[in-house]
């Protein structure tokens, strides 16, 4: 305190919170812990880990620290993280210490509903997909409010979208449904769902294109029979937040960034290869999700004293694989 009002900060307060304040610098002591003669006021701050100039990621030919594969694969449970690594052919060294950012984050999870056993799981890929939209109290920076959420029953493969309204989802499902049967011949026959509004118009939209689907309503807030649906959002719900924490962004980051911390968290999610999932694309090169690192700037004028290039931080990768996403 003293050393702030010697370097001109103004002290004031608000209650029992004491503030320090100059220009448009403003820090809030908002905690308060009590003690026998009386309180004393505290701020929490963030640790700042990472700040050097991004390097490039995995090397097939040396061996990686099986605690950084967890955070570059967006905190896998350490058996699915080896065997993600031996899938793909990476060697892994180290001991596997518990991660206190999957502590915080998976912190026991209540009543995630049942999956449907394996026996009754459609063997075929792509001949049924559950369905589901889960809303978040925020809108990201981007506008997105709502996580539509697709599972492939035979392989559990997954297929995400970020929507602004609900009435997106016809859209997006019918585009994908077209896009399947285009790329991979899949003949989608079933999607399970909740009897909703948007999925109602979905029926109606893909009945008017033809697509021959059979809708599987369930009824709203029972969702026994889309346990599939549930659960994978309780995982990667779970994989967000610890890939949230693990990048030590504050509360509006958090929010502002949940949509593409969500992408990745999924494509992620489908690099996964135990039990009988069979992922058919290699990774090329995984960053951490919330990494800071320079990027160069592309301006063609540059000033002489102008840095070339600025601190941003890794989101993921862009959807046409032409590049990453970074936030400046
Ligand atoms: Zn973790």
């Amino acid at each position: 305190m003293t050393y702030s009002i010697d370097k001109g900060f103004e002290l004031g307060n608000q209650g029992k919170n004491i503030k320090i304040r100059k220009g448009d610098f403003k820090l809030k002591f908002d905690r308060i812990i009590n003690t026998k003669s009386g309180y004393v006021c505290g701020v929490i701050t963030k640790r700042k880990k990472n700040c050097a100039v991004a390097n490039s990621t995995l090397e097939k030919s040396s061996s990686v620290d099986v605690n950084y594969f967890h955070e570059l694969l967006g905190h896998f449970g350490e058996e699915q993280t080896r065997v993600i690594a031996i899938y793909y052919g990476v060697k892994l060294s180290g001991k596997f210490n518990s991660c206190s950012d999957c502590a915080k984050a998976k912190a026991k999870q209540a009543n995630v509903p049942k999956g449907i056993p394996d026996e009754k799981r459609s063997k075929l890929p792509g001949e049924r997909f559950f369905l589901l939209i889960s809303s978040i109290k925020t809108r990201s920076f981007g506008g997105s409010k709502f996580w539509l959420l697709l599972v492939d029953d035979a392989n559990g493969f997954k297929f995400s979208y970020f929507l602004k309204r609900k009435s997106e989802t016809a859209g997006k499902v019918i585009a994908l449904i077209k896009h399947l049967k285009a790329t991979l011949n899949y003949q989608i026959k079933y999607i399970c769902c909740d009897n909703a509004g948007e999925n109602r118009t979905l029926e109606e939209k893909s009945k008017n294109e033809g697509l021959g689907i059979i809708y599987e309503y369930t009824a709203p807030n029972t969702p026994q029979p889309n346990g599939r649906v549930e659960r994978a959002f309780a995982t990667l719900y779970g994989r967000v937040r610890s890939m949230l924490n693990s990048a030590c962004l504050n509360k509006e980051f958090r929010q502002g960034l949940w949509a593409e911390c969500a992408t990745t968290a999924y494509v992620l999610d489908n690099l996964d290869c135990s039990g009988n999932k069979k992922p058919h694309k290699a990774f090329k090169y995984l960053r951490k999700f919330g990494k800071i690192g320079i990027v160069t700037k592309k301006d063609k004028i540059k000033g002489k004293l102008t840095n070339r290039g600025e601190e941003c931080i890794y989101l993921g990768h862009a959807k046409n694989h032409s590049g990453e996403v970074v936030l400046f």
